[in-house]
């Protein structure tokens, strides 16, 4: 397409009644095609259903019977593997339940119930109207937003750049304001855009001046080995905090929910071992141990490091076609337009799009009533309040193919619909 500055006003009108010709007759297919989350396909979870199978032998290697209660901080053979896999100490690694977020949410509310280190918990905050805030590089992960909104943690977003959050800003406000407790961090393909934190970037979180002596960094790794396009390495925060003299600076959160089964899948826990020593006493009031048979099942299915990353290469194998069909589409009918740019991600689950100012939410809204469903406008900002409502996430996974590119088509004559209708007013 033409630049859209191009083109007249009649020119605009006209170009406008092809495209509603062509959405009606979207409309009559009566669709029902979703984009809306980042769940894996079918095709990707068949390749974890191995680990579904009976399993033989229950005995971990010191001869407990994985079959009991027990091991709150998870079975050494999991804490050894994922451990290995990430380049992190098993001693500082708890394995929780079936869900990362779930031990985002017990963190955070630890430590607004408990504080930490002698800190005052951040709920004495809220009680005496001065409630703890958090960095949100934006766009960003509608769920962090949750946690924070239901716990009463004030959101303040700031721009997330193509190597990682705006560090001028973070700095900034960290260094200032004592009420600032925390980051979200998701370092490795972040949702939505695919941001890969530099090096730097990750050297500045770790050494960075704050006003809090209880900042922390909630470092969501969810996307670590999930590389489509290129692997990226990382930096490895829990080092470089340790280094700055910040060892309890960061909680690093990871799960399987992207590798085996989301639901069914192991989640962890990492952080300095004064944190995780906090973290066990508080969680060990909550369960006496999580699930150590599916703890056993992932390390029987892996065994090591080197399978979850061939395990990887296959998923990406399943995933790339769907982005292939998602930007090439793009590229094809949008590129040069000036209606939309988007993100290039080199792995993870989503591509980011930002229309014209303006046009996000109308862009869902058409792409709803002709049959496809997208994520909600302003999901990706706190309090799902996009400033200049743009962005809309695509999730490419979860679609076969087929309808993959009818629902992209749909989405692409709403994008250009929305944008049109906003020139001409
Ligand atoms: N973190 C990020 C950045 C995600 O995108 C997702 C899922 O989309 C999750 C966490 C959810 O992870 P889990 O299933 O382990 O709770």
């Amino acid at each position: 397409m033409k630049p859209i500055t191009d083109y007249s006003d009649e020119a605009l009108r006209s170009l406008l009644r092809e495209l509603q010709v062509q959405y009606k007759e979207a409309q009559a297919q009566n669709l029902k095609l979703n984009m809306a989350r980042g769940k894996p396909a079918a095709s990707q979870l068949d390749l974890s259903a191995p680990l579904l199978r009976t399993m033989e032998n229950y005995t971990l290697a010191d001869g407990t019977d994985a079959r009991n209660y027990g091991i709150l901080e998870g079975i050494i053979e999991c804490r050894t593997l994922f451990g290995d896999l990430l380049g992190i100490d098993p001693e500082q690694i708890i394995i929780g339940g079936n869900a990362s977020l779930n031990l985002m949410f017990d963190t955070i509310s630890f430590l607004c119930l408990f504080g930490t280190g002698g800190c005052e918990p951040w709920l004495y905050h809220k009680h005496n109207d001065t409630p703890v805030k958090f960095l949100c590089p934006v766009p960003g992960y509608d769920r962090h937003f949750t946690i924070c909104e239901e716990l009463g943690i004030e959101m303040i977003p700031v721009p997330l750049n193509e190597d990682g959050p705006d560090m001028d800003t973070v700095k900034k406000l960290v260094k200032e304001d004592p009420l600032i407790k925390g980051i979200w961090c998701v370092p490795l393909h972040s949702n939505p855009q695919g941001v890969c934190y530099s090096d730097q970037i990750v050297e500045e979180l770790a050494a960075m001046e704050t006003a809090a002596d209880d900042f922390r960094i909630f470092w969501d790794n969810a996307y670590g080995v999930h590389h489509i396009y290129e692997e990226v390495p990382l930096k490895d925060i829990l080092t470089e905090c340790a280094k700055a003299g910040n060892p309890d600076r960061p909680y690093y959160f990871f799960s399987t929910s992207k590798i085996s089964f989301p639901g069914s899948g192991i989640a962890l826990v990492a952080s300095s071992t004064a944190n995780i020593t906090e973290f066990k006493k508080h969680m060990s009031a909550q369960t006496i141990g999580h699930d150590k048979l599916n703890q056993l099942r992932h390390v029987q299915f892996f065994k090591t490091p080197e399978n979850i990353r061939n395990h990887m290469k296959k998923l990406a194998d399943e995933i790339r076609p769907k982005f292939d069909i998602v930007l090439s589409k793009l590229g094809d009918s949008l590129k040069g337009s000036g209606l939309a740019s988007w993100s290039n991600p080199k792995g993870g689950y989503f591509i980011s799009l930002d229309t014209l100012s303006g046009c996000a939410a109308r862009t869902v809204q058409l792409a709803r009533e002709a049959g496809v469903t997208l994520t909600g406008a302003g999901a990706t900002y706190p309090y799902g309040k996009d400033p200049k409502d743009s962005n809309i996430r695509i999730a490419p996974t979860y679609p076969v193919t087929a309808e993959l590119e009818k629902a992209m088509d749909i989405f692409i004559i709403c994008v250009k619909i929305a944008g049109i209708e906003k020139i001409l007013g």
